[in-house]
């Protein structure tokens, strides 16, 4: 079979979908890789080092070669003037941001391709390979600690020095997913004391283990943990009481990292104006959820806002501040899903597989999860 590695499109995108590596082990399965020009490039593959992998790099958008790939690898979804040329049955592979994406749906429609969305991979062990999602957010909270280390007006680690001792910086973060961890484990060996808010308790054996202090949730009747692995959205009066609860840690923190999410909802709103208000003038917010409408209030994707001196960063695209490695793993993860798939010279699509039943958002043209397509808020 034929894959296609596009130059990604989206503004600010610096990944890539396969490195010369995982290109290697395609071709030893069978496949003919080919790399759009300029593909890789900022996360520092050059054309040379695709070509000793033994793919082909073609220049523009050829498409007479679109026509004949049968899948396309890919971080984000590449643009309607790429897709549409793509022959009937395509395989399209990568995070394509499927909820509520009306756009998607219309596009997969028309071009009748097939799709495989990572975001909705099912977090089994199986699966753990293949996990995007992990291998994305991993990166994003620990850069998401070397920003705030960065931006905060005080050291992290406690210390002893002729001119006396400095307290160490006190960091609070909110979500213990898999951001939330490594950020734990970034700020623990930066020295800094840490706080964890999560409202799924069976993470506070996680938290603890990286030496870090759990905040218990609420202790409401409604229990909003555990879905499939996943946080449930909780109520407003739920939010409320662990606001209250928060309210005490954050007046006394340097740093706040918000990374709680759920999946295909807004993301729930941890820090009020309320609450900023007691954060001390000179330390950080960096706001991880802010593309799903954030955790913490006034935070814009890309922008830092200085709020009566507290640094409030809209930190959205932090694994394309570390795109080799954030490349590197994401790649991996494709050719742990795709490789299975190759049989005969073509991709085999088992719905009756749990990853590719759970992933699959399109099989011709035909949508499936429409629910998907229909999340918001
Ligand atoms: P996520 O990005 O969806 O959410 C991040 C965190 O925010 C979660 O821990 C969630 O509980 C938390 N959260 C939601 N609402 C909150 C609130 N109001 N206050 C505080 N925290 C809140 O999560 P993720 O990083 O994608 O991980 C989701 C789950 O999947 C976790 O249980 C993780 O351990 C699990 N996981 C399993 C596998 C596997 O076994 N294959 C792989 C990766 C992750």
């Amino acid at each position: 079979p034929r894959l296609l590695i596009p130059r990604e499109s989206l503004p600010g995108e610096t990944r890539v979908a396969a490195t010369p590596e995982t290109i290697k082990k395609f071709l030893g399965l069978g496949c003919h890789v080919h790399v759009q020009e300029g593909a890789g490039l900022l996360a520092g593959f050059i054309k040379e080092d695709y070509i000793k992998a033994g793919a082909e790099v073609f220049a523009a958008e050829d498409s007479n070669l679109l026509r004949q790939v049968d899948a396309v690898l890919c971080v984000n979804s590449p643009q309607q003037a790429l897709l549409s040329k793509l022959s009937k049955g395509t395989l399209l592979v990568g995070l394509l941001a499927p909820y509520g994406n009306s756009s998607l749906e219309a596009s997969l429609k028309s071009n009748q391709l097939s799709a495989l969305a990572l975001e909705l991979l099912p977090r089994i062990s199986r699966a753990q390979s293949s996990d995007a999602l992990s291998s994305q957010a991993n990166i994003a909270g620990y850069k998401a600690t070397l920003l705030a280390a960065s931006a905060l007006d005080r050291y992290f680690p406690m210390l002893m020095t002729a001119a006396g001792t400095v307290q160490p910086a006190k960091v609070v973060i909110l979500g213990a997913g898999v951001a939330g961890l490594q950020a734990i484990a970034t700020a623990k060996r930066l020295g800094a004391v840490v706080y964890v808010s999560d409202i799924r308790p069976a993470v506070k054996e996680q938290v603890e283990s990286l030496g870090a202090r759990f905040i218990n949730p609420p202790e409401l009747e409604e229990k909003p943990n555990e879905a499939g692995g996943y946080a449930r959205q909780a109520s407003e009066l739920f939010l409320a009481a662990q606001r209250k609860q928060l309210m005490e840690q954050l007046s006394e923190a340097d740093v706040a990292i918000c990374t709680a999410q759920v999946p295909g909802k807004k993301a729930p709103r941890l820090l009020n104006e309320e609450m900023l208000d007691q954060m001390r003038p000179g330390s950080v917010v960096i706001d991880l959820a802010v593309s799903q409408g954030g955790n913490c209030f006034g935070t814009k994707p890309g922008e830092t806002i200085v709020r009566k001196g507290v640094r409030l960063i809209g930190a959205s695209d932090l694994p394309c501040s570390v795109p080799n490695h954030a490349s590197v793993l994401y790649s991996r993860n494709l050719l742990s899903l795709i490789s299975p798939l190759v049989k005969d010279g073509e991709f085999i699509l088992d719905t009756n597989d749990e990853m590719i039943d759970g992933s699959l958002i399109s099989e011709n043209g035909v949508i499936r999860h429409e629910n998907v397509f229909n999340a918001g808020g």
